[in-house]
């Protein structure tokens, strides 16, 4: 899948490309308004900074749904609602605000991609991920379910799920956490991901654990049905 890449900031714009290079997306970076609107080669899926050098992201939005129904991205450091408004309004199909993960970008590039395009036969066979006989991920539709009910999650909360049951029982470190989920550039502090591991124990008691591992990590386990019952 391609994508066109339209950001200026040059460290964001590295870590983005690594990240979605890293999940097979082939990446076309450009660093201005101009250049995306003049870029003539295909791409399935456009992320666009709406803070660019040359012009207003939103009127590079509304020139590029002018011309077609390619899927836009609009990502931007203005936490604005009026601009997440004006961005949807004039055609961006989602939105996400600075900082984000590289894994928040490739679920916001999946979802859009499929209500563009019906998913094919093999990928609705495919179905969800299933952990233990209460868990669902579907990683495709980001959403969870534990016994048949959706589960409400924010998106870094289904961020750190998504990342911690890849390998279950895995120990993962921090460091290894911060990256996936929050951003590949990250050193700030990570109180954030304590906060987010003590929400998923929450909302799936009996279904997960995560144990803290003092000075490392989190280690993520699905409880056998015998031991929840
Ligand atoms: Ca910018």
């Amino acid at each position: 899948m391609r994508v066109l890449l339209v950001e200026d900031d040059e460290p964001v714009a590295e870590s983005l490309r690594r990240g979605l290079t890293r999940y097979g997306f082939e990446v076309e970076w450009v660093t201005t308004g101009g250049a995306a609107l003049s870029h003539r080669d295909p791409y399935d899926v456009v992320l666009l900074d709406l803070g660019l050098p040359d012009t207003d992201g939103l009127d590079v939005c509304k020139a590029l749904r002018r011309r077609g129904d390619v899927p836009i991205i609009v990502i931007s450091a203005r936490s604005d609602e009026t601009d997440r408004v004006v961005g949807l309004e004039l055609g961006a199909d989602d939105y996400v605000s600075k900082p984000f993960g590289v894994r928040e970008v490739i679920a916001r590039i999946r979802a859009v991609m499929r209500r563009a395009q019906p998913r094919t036969p093999e990928e609705a066979a495919a179905g969800p991920d299933r952990y233990g006989s209460r868990l669902t991920i579907d990683r495709k539709a980001a959403r969870v379910h534990v016994d048949g009910e959706e589960v409400a999650l924010a998106p870094k909360e289904y961020d750190l799920l998504a990342f911690l049951t890849e390998e279950p029982g895995a120990l993962m470190s921090r460091e290894q956490i911060m990256e996936a989920v929050w951003d590949a550039n990250w050193f700030g502090p990570t109180k954030t991901l304590d906060v987010h591991v003590a929400a998923l124990r929450r909302k799936f008691a009996g279904i997960i654990t995560v144990e803290a591992v003092r000075g490392v990590g989190f280690r993520l386990e699905i409880v056998k049905d015998a031991e929840a019952s």
